[in-house]
């Protein structure tokens, strides 16, 4: 008998994965690929409003792709206003259905939730949609939707529950206020909307309501996008700010109170500020909580199989294998303590445990240098270090800084912002101007980001970008003809319209 058969006996799966989401299936997919038994658990607990939805995960459902398509049809509107400067005309009013769009992404989502399904029978994973939670050593319990028990055992467990937005603890915020996984399948428009948060998912949700012609309100706490670099961040802001979208700055909100019922109705919002005592007050139809997102790790019995969890975090240590502190169990994703919170990460870290556990690999995910994009109205796309991340971690005196502003060509017949896109590369002067750092405010940074960041993966240098050869007219192009260094103080600005 082969160790396979032996395990088969023991165990009823090979592998139980907990959590059907970007990284669950990634790794669930993979390892069946490699001959073993494998079952994923997907199980979404509705929001406080009742929302739920399919297989999949967060960036499925509720997260990078409805928020994209989102960001799309906004875009769209912006090129609307910019095509009859390049001789289109229309005559009709131009007018935005929201129930329009949100069932053209219902749509969509419900053919991908449909399309994991498929792929999972093809590949001969065991998907049950049912709540894991572990009983002990091993052993876990799926209760589904009818609160019907099954108990399976499983030789090795993949954590990967992932996370849910946070909410206020303020009067009010469960009863009236929604989150974002609740927002992409509102049934009506949200309306006047205030956005409560600075983040990620604040910043772009404000930005694509906004593009879609709505008031938009935003209540910061403290910075905006914190963690990243902060002149880039603040030049996003600035551009939201110049486009009609209101910023509150260093407010919380102390209560939300039903003003008018409706779909949307009335809210009121009392709000205190976080560095006096003064408070105040706005009415909105819609109030969308972005204030962060907890880990999935409180309730699915981690405390019964000792799986140690950072208290303040809630999220799960692991070591370089993503492995927990108990061999057979292992996390990928969102729950993860210290890393990166994105899609194509979860999605790398499940393959390549698979392909370890499995395939006798031995290639670890790596977590350095992963480009990503806040899509905002004007994207920010980054990779590494941020300027001040950089000069913390070389010194000042190691540290060169190339940036300028620029106008895309596509913005100039429409007289759109001059001097509002900007670019920016930090050097480490100690090892050849090796780009540490790459930030781009402009359009379609996430396309451009993405291969810089391929770029940096292989230690491009200041001086492989300058015999780089541009791509005229694009965008891009800016990096491989920046010449001006911040510390020489020249203006880095266009001149001229
Ligand atoms: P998830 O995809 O969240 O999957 C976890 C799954 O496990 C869920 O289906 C959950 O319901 C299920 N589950 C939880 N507990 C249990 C249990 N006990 N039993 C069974 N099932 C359970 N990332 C990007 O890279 N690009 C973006 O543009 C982007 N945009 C985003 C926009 C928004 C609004 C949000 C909220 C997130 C966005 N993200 C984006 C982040 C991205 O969605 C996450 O990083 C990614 O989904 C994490 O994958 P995961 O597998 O760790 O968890
Ligand atoms: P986040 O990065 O944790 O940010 C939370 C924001 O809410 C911060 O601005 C924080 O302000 C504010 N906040 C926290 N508590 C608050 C309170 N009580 N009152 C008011 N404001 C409060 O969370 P997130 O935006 O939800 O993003 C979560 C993760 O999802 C991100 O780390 C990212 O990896 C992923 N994501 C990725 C994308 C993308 O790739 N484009 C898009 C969306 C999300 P302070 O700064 O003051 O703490």
């Amino acid at each position: 008998m082969n160790e396979a058969n032996e395990t088969r006996e023991q165990f009823d799966y090979d592998l139980i994965i907990i959590g059907g989401g970007s990284g669950g299936l990634a790794a669930s997919k993979e390892a069946a690929a490699y001959g073993k038994k494998v079952l994923v658990l997907d199980y979404v607990t509705p929001t406080p409003l009742g929302t739920a939805w399919g297989l999949g995960g967060t960036c499925v459902n509720v997260g990078c792709i409805p928020k994209k398509l989102m960001h799309q049809a906004a875009l769209l509107h912006q090129n609307i206003k910019d095509a009859r400067t390049f001789g289109w005309t229309f005559d009709e009013q131009v007018r935005h259905e929201w129930t329009t769009l949100r069932e053209a992404i219902q749509n969509y989502i419900r053919s991908l939730n449909w399309g994991y399904k498929i792929s999972l029978k093809e590949k001969a994973v065991t998907y049950v949609n049912a709540y894991g939670e572990f009983m002990g050593p091993h052993k876990i319990k799926a209760t589904n939707k009818k609160g019907k028990e099954t108990f399976y055992t499983a030789e090795t467990f993949i954590l990967a529950t992932g996370e849910r937005p946070r909410y206020l603890g303020a009067t009010g915020d469960k009863e009236y206020c929604i989150t974002s996984d609740d927002l992409f399948s509102l049934p009506y428009s949200p309306g006047k909307t205030l956005v409560v948060g600075a983040s990620y998912v604040a910043l772009e949700c404000a930005g694509f309501l906004a593009g879609l012609g709505l008031d938009v309100t935003v209540m910061v706490r403290s910075i905006l996008l914190r963690g990243f670099d902060q002149q880039m961040a603040n030049l996003a802001g600035d551009y939201m700010e110049s486009h009609g979208i209101k910023f509150i700055r260093q407010f919380v909100p102390l209560k939300i109170e039903q003003l008018e019922p409706g779909t949307p109705g009335k809210l009121k919002v009392t709000a205190q500020s976080t560095v006096s005592s003064e408070t105040t007050e706005g009415e909105y139809n819609t109030v969308l909580l972005a204030i962060g997102r907890d880990a999935c790790t409180k309730n699915i019995g981690l405390d019964k199989v000792g799986v140690k969890v950072n208290e303040k975090s809630g999220r799960i240590p692991v070591n370089e294998l993503e492995q927990t502190n108990v061999p057979y169990i292992y996390a990928i994703g969102d729950i993860l303590d210290s890393k990166l919170q994105l899609t194509p990460v979860a999605i790398q870290a499940g393959r390549l445990l698979a392909q370890r556990l499995y395939g006798g690999s031995t290639l670890k995910c790596d977590y350095v240098n992963v480009p990503t994009t806040i899509f905002t109205p004007l994207e920010y796309g980054a990779c590494g270090f941020s300027e001040e991340a950089a000069l913390e971690k070389y010194g000042e005196n190691n540290v060169e800084v190339y940036h300028s502003y620029f106008w895309p060509l596509e913005w100039t017949v429409p007289s759109r912002d001059n001097n509002t896109c900007y670019a920016k590369i930090v050097c480490n002067k100690q090892d050849h101007e090796k780009v540490v750092g790459f930030h781009m405010l402009g359009p379609n940074a996430g396309e451009i980001t993405q291969g810089f960041g391929a770029a940096m993966k292989c230690g491009m240098t200041k001086e492989q970008l300058d015999s780089t050869i541009g791509i005229h007219p694009v965008c891009a192009e800016v990096f491989t003809t920046l010449s001006i260094t911040k510390g020489s103080g020249s203006n880095a600005k266009q001149s001229g319209c």
